[in-house]
């Protein structure tokens, strides 16, 4: 397992695969991340410790992510990302949690104390598709309550049961509603959830130009940061 990367399109930043505690909502149907996670906290945290080693501060940015959020990870390994965010000169921070902790995210903004990018996987916004199919488990009334907690969304095109219309929207409201987001084109997995490859040769082809769009991360394959296996 790859656990450290240097990401060098669009915002070059060094990104770790952490360890945690299993994800608090654990529900979404297309999920199986989960057996990188653990209840030993004393491993997960050495893990991590060796994990963070490799970051030298390169570009001031870093992102952390672990199987689950970041609330999940040990305190003790959110005390040493401090420690390295302050000896290594970093300035700004990506991490990523889900919208059960949305009320929590503006501790650990402040915990930090430097620009944070938080990322929250919403996966689509058409909530029929979301909720019954993935399991999402977001209740927000409108995309401007998301907007009060999170700077960037996570987006997952080529599932079956997803159409064209609905990842259009889901970019064109991606891109007029946030300073970045992601797109992870869905690989089949060891869940029941199917792709559907007819919809991501589309979506490669009429959706090229994301490579080149700025403030969008486009994973064509889930392993394209670099880090996982
Ligand atoms: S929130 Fe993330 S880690 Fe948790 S179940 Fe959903 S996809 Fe998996």
């Amino acid at each position: 397992m790859n656990r450290y990367s240097v990401i060098e399109k669009k915002i070059p930043r060094e990104i770790v695969l952490l360890k945690g505690r299993p994800c608090a909502w654990g529900k979404c149907s297309f999920c199986d991340y989960i057996d990188d996670n653990s209840t030993n906290e004393e491993l997960n945290h050495n893990t991590n410790i060796e994990v963070l080693k490799n970051i030298t501060g390169k570009y001031g940015v870093i992102e952390v992510i672990n199987s689950g959020n970041i609330f999940e990870l040990p305190k003790d390994t959110l005390v040493l990302i401090k420690d390295i965010i302050i000896k290594k000169n970093i300035h700004t921070l990506f991490f990523e949690a889900h919208w059960i902790y949305r009320k929590r995210v503006q501790s650990m903004r402040d915990y930090f104390g430097i620009n944070c990018i938080v990322k929250t996987g919403l996966e689509s916004f058409n909530k029929k598709f979301r909720e019954q199919i993935l399991v999402k488990g977001f209740s927000y009334k409108n995309i401007e309550e998301i907007k009060m907690y999170f700077d960037s969304v996570c987006l997952m095109p080529g599932i079956k049961g997803q159409t064209q219309k609905m990842i259009k929207q889901d970019i064109k409201l991606a891109m007029s509603n946030f300073k970045h987001f992601t797109v992870n084109v869905f690989i089949k997995n060891t869940t029941n959830i199917e792709p559907d490859p007819v919809l991501i040769k589309w979506f490669q082809d009429n959706y090229k130009w994301l490579d080149d769009e700025k403030k969008c991360d486009v994973l064509w394959i889930n392993t394209d940061f670099g880090v996982g296996n």
